[in-house]
């Protein structure tokens, strides 16, 4: 059975560049072992938020607990608890950026042995296993450029597991891809899903939130406009932003 006690909270989160205030209020939670979908208009703040629950982008308010690791940005954050922060969760973006002169099996290893200081041979065997399930096993001694688009996506997923985060955030893990290779690598994602992983993902591809997601929220200018099930947010929409937004991109 699913754990549904929250494993992710963020609470009043706010960021801004410069004088652009792009995240305003941002609060939601996320149960363990539940998927949660982030659509909304571009420039609306979707991949500042998921930037900021891996202090890619350190909020400037607010607060962020992941699992029992919890900090307030408001306050001064040293450097350590913000690396146990980012060591919580993980993180595929929208175009891989694999090291291109490392194998496919080296890229997947690279964090675990590098930043974790795990024995290499456990590291390996992990990254075997890591491969095999995003079915890419037998192409762990080509070079990223040897692969497709979304080949090279799926060993990018299989890289940010082999660290073991809690949370996966997925941004816009689809959107650089050929239509054709857009399936597979929502398939590894899926199948993520049913093992029980806990995921944020940003994405404009509104049938796979509609299969996959316990929770859709609507982000736009920075806040979190509308938030429930998939069958609440995208089949029964209220508000007029988010049907504006619906009816422009189905
Ligand atoms: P979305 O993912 O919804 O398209 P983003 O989170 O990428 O939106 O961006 C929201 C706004 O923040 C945009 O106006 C973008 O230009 C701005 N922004 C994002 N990152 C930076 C940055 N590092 N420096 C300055 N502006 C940024």
């Amino acid at each position: 059975m699913t754990d549904t006690s929250p494993l992710l909270q963020v609470s009043g989160v706010e960021k801004s560049f410069g004088d652009h205030h792009v995240l305003r209020d941002i609060s939601f939670d996320v149960g363990a072992g539940t998927v949660t979908v982030i659509i909304g208009p571009s420039g609306s703040g979707k991949t500042t938020v998921l930037r900021t629950l891996n202090a890619l982008d350190v909020a400037d308010r607010g607060t962020i607990s992941i699992g029992d690791v919890s900090v307030d940005f408001g306050a001064k954050v040293d450097r350590s608890t913000l690396a146990t922060f980012r060591g919580q969760s993980g993180m595929v973006f929208q175009a891989h950026n694999l090291f291109p002169h490392k194998t496919v099996i080296q890229n997947v290893t690279e964090g675990p042995i590098v930043v974790q200081k795990r024995p290499k041979a456990e590291a390996h065997a992990d990254a075997m296993r890591l491969l095999t399930q995003v079915g890419l096993a037998e192409k762990a001694d080509q070079y990223p450029y040897q692969l497709s688009g979304g080949q090279q996506q799926r060993v990018g997923i299989a890289r940010a597991l082999a660290l073991k985060p809690k949370l996966m955030l997925f941004d816009e893990p689809t959107s650089a891809l050929d239509p054709e290779l857009v399936g597979e690598v929502l398939r590894v994602i899926r199948d993520l899903a049913t093992e029980g992983w806990t995921m944020v993902i940003v994405t404009h591809e509104i049938r796979f939130a509609q299969q996959v997601a316990d929770q859709v929220l609507f982000v736009d200018n920075g806040v979190v406009l509308e938030r429930g099930t998939p069958k609440d947010v995208l089949a029964n929409p209220t508000g007029p932003r988010l049907r504006q937004f619906l009816h422009r991109i189905l």
